[in-house]
């Protein structure tokens, strides 16, 4: 198997396992530099990931203790996960912006019991059965994937370059899947003169065929109600907007037609909120707007976890429509229900 392709003007990538999980790999990208390798991004903390890493990094002529400097698109297990080992091994400066930044310091913090009752309340309130949110409130020894994500060394700062010497790497910030996700604009003539502006590292922002995630940026400690929706879809403009002449994606593979993969996405979040608003011609719980909502199978057979992921999804996309003014809250409604305007 080859463990690294070379996408040509010192750019490879490497893939990196994440285990059990139908994505199959992180793309980690090795950006060469005039004082060492760059990784953008590091894989999923394991240890056939970790051999997979270093198996990478010997195909792309380089080892681990050569890397100088790792940038992380966002703090999720699959691209921050091996950041401390990395940094371990070679001393590298850790980068990520400020927003996720502030949420891996808060999962250090937080004990796994505070995260159990919060999400019991969150789903209660969102309208969840009580066999659904019982399993959260008793107390069983639980572990939580990442509990102690690397504290990064610098701030990716929107609209800087980063410290690549040599080369030219720009930070978008592109908030939606997480509060802080960023992506990096290699600001440099494509290697094969593909027409538009560099290349871009799109970590989960933008990916050829998944739409990512959009959720709630769920924090105990805050209750500033966001609109993450709104915020991915702006981002997916600034996207469109810089034309890159390829993206270079964190999973599936390399493409070209950023803006047209663009319309596409904004086209199925639009058709998915018009769909939406035909269900809320009934008032809802963001559960039952959840369990009436297309999945990628039966809500039947949608696991556990997977529901809490889809009712925040469902409340993403509720959040978003209140702030259009097409749907709002039933006044006196507990939980709360909503319908459309
Ligand atoms: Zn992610
Ligand atoms: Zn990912």
């Amino acid at each position: 198997m080859v463990s690294a392709f070379d996408h040509g003007g010192g750019v490879r990538s490497v893939r990196v396992p994440i285990p059990d999980n139908p994505l199959g790999h992180t793309l980690v990208y090795v950006v060469d530099t005039d004082r060492g390798p760059v990784l953008v991004d590091t894989g999923w903390d394991d240890p056939g990931s970790w051999d997979a890493l270093r198996a990478g990094l010997a195909a792309c002529g380089t080892a681990v203790g050569e890397v100088y400097g790792v940038v992380i698109t966002h703090h999720h297990p699959d691209h921050h996960g091996l950041s401390a080992r990395v940094r371990e091994a070679s001393g590298a400066w850790v980068a990520l912006h400020a927003a996720d930044a502030a949420i891996v310091r808060r999962t250090r913090e937080t004990r796994p019991e505070r995260w159990f009752s919060y999400m019991a309340a969150k789903l209660t309130a969102a309208g969840a059965p009580e066999a659904h949110v019982a399993p959260l409130r008793t107390p069983r020894a639980r572990t939580l994937p990442g509990l102690s994500p690397a504290l990064p060394d610098r701030e990716i700062v929107p609209g800087e370059l980063l410290d690549l010497p040599g080369r030219r790497l720009r930070a978008v910030w592109t908030p939606g899947h997480t509060p802080g996700h960023v992506c990096l604009h290699l600001e440099e003539e494509h290697p094969a003169r593909l027409p538009g502006h560099g290349r871009l590292f799109s970590g989960d922002h933008l990916l050829p065929g998944i739409t990512p995630h959009i959720g709630l940026y769920e924090d105990p400690d805050d209750a500033t109600v966001t609109d993450p929706l709104g915020d991915y879809l702006d981002s997916l403009e600034r996207i469109g907007r810089l034309s890159p002449a390829e993206v270079l994606p964190a999973h599936q593979h390399a493409f070209a037609d950023a803006p047209g993969r663009v319309r596409a996405l904004l086209d199925h979040h639009e058709s998915r909120l018009a769909g939406l608003l035909a269900l809320l011609a009934e008032p809802l719980t963001p559960w039952q707007l959840a369990e009436r909502m297309e999945w990628n199978r039966p809500w039947t057979d949608i696991p556990y976890g997977s529901r809490n992921i889809a009712v925040s999804e469902a409340e993403s996309h509720l959040r978003r429509l209140v702030k259009l003014g097409r749907a709002e809250p039933v006044p006196g409604s507990d939980p709360v229900t909503y319908t459309a305007v």
